[in-house]
């Protein structure tokens, strides 16, 4: 169950998908960009409150959308025509 969760939001080429809102539903705020930075700290252990704070996401809004977005590419592409 771990390793399906590590698996899931990387390509095959191990990287991250970015499947992320581009910009905060609420204030607009790009924040598509610090998700790899966001998961490549906290793999590394650094507490998510911590780096959140360092890397600008300061509202709550822009915070939620890290908070609850979960990778679901994988299991979507299974349904893919062709
Ligand atoms: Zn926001």
């Amino acid at each position: 169950m771990i390793q399906r969760q590590e698996q899931r939001g990387r390509n095959r080429t191990g990287e991250e998908k970015m499947l992320v809102p581009i910009r905060c539903f609420s204030c607009g705020k790009p924040i598509a960009h610090l998700w790899e930075e966001l998961h490549a700290r906290m793999a590394k252990g650094e507490d998510r409150q911590k780096v959140m704070d360092s890397l600008g996401l300061d509202r709550y809004c822009c915070r939620a959308q890290f908070l609850g977005h979960i990778d679901m590419i994988e299991d979507i592409a299974k349904f893919k025509k062709n």
